[in-house]
């Protein structure tokens, strides 16, 4: 799960971490009056859980009062498109208002669970601000690393190395150090999955602050840190996915236009193997799960059908622990409730075949029998591209 910068911040506050004061705004005025309470120059910044934002226009540097005001009018209900968030952008609801910082250098400071390694690694480069990715890809020795031993924790000397490193000069190491420091501790005890500081500004001053904050959390662990649980904005989430959770089902959003919907997570992966290699991209993964019943499966067909990218879609079940028969019952009434618009696949293989194909055909849907998978995923293409 991720949060929003604000959040991140105030998470981090919390640890010592250094960064600039600021506020959350859900309105214009509200952003008015931060602005005019944290004084001059200020920052307005969009938040919507992708980077990017300088560069679509939402963030901007304001100096006094109208200039604050004209900012948050532009950036609240704007569509933000970044490289994160797709073509489609993001709608902004909300704002952080922010004191300004007058900046000499921007690092990068990055802190991931490496799967690799198996161990939390740091990463940090003198190329802050412009985009990680751009940098890993150009020039990778720009990007330094700290693999920390869990039994031991991140060693003092781990930072003094990445700070003198970046070139930072012995007081600024220090401070380094307890930034570093206060990062850590709040990546392992809140179950951190990445946190990313870009930049972490080393002020006029000489003050190392972190701009930016964007952090992510192990799914895995939210049960035990209730206060992070509520930060969860749905707003942020794919609403299909969203509704797929509530019904404890293993669903993720694709691109593509062939809506799959299987039971079991090898059957699904190939599922969508068989569907790409007939041509065609799936719209989504989903894995009913074995003990699903018929409330299950249509709600995991509602989601199906809510998808306007869905032009086909491609129902292949191996019935074992789910049966037939039920797979078939869940789809009926979901497509009764909704309303069934695109052209249906089904392959169906394993226990009560027969009556579930019978329950199929009884209900007067308009159903592409497939006798086997690869036969399933060309005609669901084949159908998609009819549409
Ligand atoms: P991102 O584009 O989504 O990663 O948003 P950031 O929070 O990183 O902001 C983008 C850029 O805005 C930063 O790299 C800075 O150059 C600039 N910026 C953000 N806050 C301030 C500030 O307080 N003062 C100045 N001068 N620039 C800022
Ligand atoms: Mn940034």
């Amino acid at each position: 799960m991720n949060v929003h910068e604000h959040q991140g911040k105030d998470l981090l506050r919390r640890y010592g971490v250094a960064v600039p004061e600021g506020r959350a705004c859900f309105t214009v005025d509200e952003a008015v009056a931060a602005a005019e309470a944290l004084g001059f120059p200020c920052v307005v910044k969009a938040q919507i859980h992708a980077g990017g934002r300088g560069k679509g226009g939402g963030v901007k540097l304001v100096k006094d009062v109208a200039a604050a005001r004209d900012a948050a009018t532009a950036i609240l209900g704007m569509t933000l498109v970044t490289h994160q968030t797709g073509p489609k952008g993001r709608l902004v609801k909300r704002l952080l208002v922010e004191q300004g910082c007058r900046i000499a250098r921007e690092l990068y400071l990055g802190m991931v669970v490496d799967r690799g390694v198996g161990r939390v690694t740091v990463m940090a480069s003198t190329e802050g601000g412009m985009e990680i990715e751009e940098v890993a890809a150009r020039s990778p020795e720009k990007i330094l690393r700290e693999i920390v031993d869990p039994a031991v924790g991140l060693a003092a000397y781990q930072g003094r190395r990445l700070g003198f490193a970046l070139g930072l000069d012995k007081e600024q190491v220090g401070k380094f150090v307890r930034f570093l420091g206060g990062l850590y501790r709040c990546f392992t005890e809140c179950d951190g999955s990445l946190a990313e500081i870009n930049p972490l500004v080393v002020t006029e001053d000489g003050d190392l602050v972190a701009l930016d904050a964007k952090m992510g959390f192990d799914d895995n662990g939210l049960f035990r840190h209730a206060d992070i649980r509520e930060l969860r904005d749905t707003n942020e989430e794919d609403a299909r996915e969203t509704e797929a959770a509530k019904h404890d089902l293993s669903y993720i959003a694709l691109d593509g236009n062939i809506g799959c919907m299987v039971n079991g997570a090898g059957l699904a992966m190939a599922t969508m193997d068989s569907v790409q290699g007939a041509g065609g991209e799936p719209a989504n993964f989903l894995d009913v799960g074995g003990g699903a019943n018929t409330e299950k499966v249509k709600a995991a067909f509602k989601i199906i059908l809510s998808d306007e990218a869905v032009q086909a879609i491609f129902i292949n079940i191996f019935g074992g622990i789910l049966r037939c028969d039920v797979l078939a019952e869940g789809v009926v009434e979901a497509a009764r409730e909704v309303g069934l618009q695109v052209p249906l696949v089904v392959r169906m293989e394993g226990t009560n075949v027969e009556q579930g194909k019978r329950i199929l055909a009884d209900s007067g849907l308009d159903i592409i029998a497939a006798g086997n998978m690869r036969e399933g995923a060309e005609r669901a293409v084949a159908a998609a591209g009819r549409a």
